[in-house]
């Protein structure tokens, strides 16, 4: 059942409940408190609503449930005890269009009442449909914990605020931003602690402070390998406030999907090499949302500072006096190495680990070749897919043993995640025979053994297959 919610205004409006028994007082008490003009239909009235009709808030219709007693009612509450009654109360409701509710009977239902968190005048309301009655007040609970009640202070002085607010920061950007402050920094910590008052001069010093042309900024963000429980908090809070989001193809959709709804989503970037947005368009996007005073969020997979091209971003936002803040995320070895079971490091076997990209012949050029094929360290090689020939054969010319082992990590953290394990002298050939494609993450050294052993998440590792480069059988 699909629901559609609404939250409705019954100041003054007629609402009739059948069953003046204790449901039926509940009931009466919740549309009295929201202002309804109730009526109550009962041959008897139990005690509490007896009281009601005699102080005057409830008009009671004496007898046996008639259909006209709901004529000018724009909702219906039947809570008697009797099936039959109550389903005279739903369909008479029916027939003339008005609104029943059933007590603890979804199935005669048009519409529920919700379980309610009241934090006047914010409130939230739970519903599962009148299909798990106990779920929804296990969230209610839950909801009711987490908004103490310096959140009612906090809802009444933006009520009462709101037309000042309007007029001193006319523009929608700013005054969200204004809010956001008010309602997290240090107006909201006075009403934490009880001080309403302060907390109202606290609001309206800030206002006065408040900047109706607030600077953008922008704020390079490490989204992590792919998995979203990944991100840091820290992360998520800028994914919150963020106005425009430029992502990377590496970024996952899980992480995207937890951005502030209506932010602006732009992709840069496309996976696997061609078709990049150039780095100089991505540089005029940066520049043009800052100027027009947005918060700005530039995403990347993994660390931005890990090949990410972060250092250029941030050189030319500063080049031109754009305000920044980096956030870090967790790097493709960080979260491949975790995931798929081998230490970096390891005291038996690897006292050091480097990060290395590999992407085309011309970096690999500049590689010190006699460091990285040095033992007792480990590599992680980044972009490294499409020269996985060029890395085996400089490492075996420069020492390296070719049973060093290797764990190629194929979407790392991510519900598809590969891992394919061998030894350096068939690695080309393993990785074809897995057809293993970007993004993955090569892991070589020692400690890469102890993925077979170690692996935990996803698919065990997938072995190399047994045959012997032909170079190295000639040899
Ligand atoms: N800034 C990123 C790296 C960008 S370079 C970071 O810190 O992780 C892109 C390379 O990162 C890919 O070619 C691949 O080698 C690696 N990579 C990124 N995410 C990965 C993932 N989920 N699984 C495996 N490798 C990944």
């Amino acid at each position: 059942m699909s629901l559609y919610p609404i939250f409705a205004d019954l100041s003054g409006r007629r609402v009739l409940v059948v069953g003046a028994g204790s449901v039926g007082a509940r009931k009466i008490e919740a549309l009295l408190a929201a202002g309804a003009r109730v009526v109550v239909g009962a041959p008897r009235l139990g005690e509490h609503v007896a009281a009601r009709v005699r102080d005057g808030s409830v008009t009671h219709l004496d007898g046996e449930f008639s259909p006209d007693w709901i004529d000018g009612a724009w909702l219906v509450i039947a809570a008697t005890r009797d099936t039959r009654v109550n389903r005279a109360v739903a369909e008479a409701a029916e027939a003339r269009g008005v609104f029943a509710n059933v007590v603890d009977d979804a199935a005669l239902c048009s519409f529920q009442v919700p379980a309610v968190i009241d934090r006047g005048p914010l409130v939230v309301a739970v519903s599962t449909g009148g299909t798990a009655p106990v779920l929804a007040r296990l969230v209610r609970e839950r909801l009711e914990a987490l908004l103490d009640g310096s959140v009612a202070t906090l809802a009444t002085l933006a009520s009462r605020w709101r037309e000042r607010i309007r007029a001193r920061l006319p523009n929608l950007g700013a005054r969200r931003r204004f809010l956001e402050e008010v309602f997290t920094g240090d107006v909201a910590a006075l009403a934490r602690a009880a001080r309403p008052d302060d907390a109202e001069q606290a609001l309206a010093a800030a206002l006065a402070r408040a900047d109706d042309r607030p600077r953008g900024r922008v704020t390079l963000v490490g989204a992590g390998p792919g998995d979203a429980g990944l991100l840091t908090l820290a992360g998520l809070r800028a994914l919150h406030e963020a106005d425009v989001i430029l992502h990377d193809s590496l970024v996952s959709d899980d992480v995207l999907a937890l951005a502030r709804r209506d932010a602006d989503r732009i992709a840069v970037g496309k996976r696997g090499g061609g078709g990049h947005t150039p780095q100089e368009h991505i540089h005029a996007l940066l520049l043009e949302h800052a100027r027009a005073g947005r918060r700005v969020v530039r995403l990347k997979g993994g660390d931005p500072f890990v090949f990410g091209r972060g250092g250029e971003e941030l050189e030319f936002l500063r080049d031109h006096d754009i305000d920044y803040a980096v956030i870090p995320g967790i790097t493709a070895a960080l979260a491949c190495a975790a995931h798929a079971g081998i230490p970096l490091t390891h005291r038996d076997h690897a006292q050091s680990v480097r990060f290395v990209t590999a992407h085309c012949r011309e970096s690999l050029d500049t590689l010190d070749w006699n460091a990285l094929a040095q033992e007792r360290q480990t590599l992680a090689v980044y972009m490294g897919v499409a020269t996985l020939d060029v890395l085996r054969d400089r490492l075996l010319a420069h020492g390296r043993d070719a049973a060093t082992p290797f764990a190629l990590i194929e979407n790392g953290t991510r519900h598809d995640q590969r891992v394919v394990t061998g030894t350096l002298a068939t690695l080309v050939e393993s990785a074809q025979a897995h057809s293993v494609r970007s993004p993955a993450l090569l892991v070589l050294g020692e400690v890469a053994a102890l993925a077979d052993r170690l692996h935990w998440f996803g698919t065990p590792p997938l072995q190399a297959p047994p045959v012997l480069p032909r170079a190295l059988r000639a040899a």
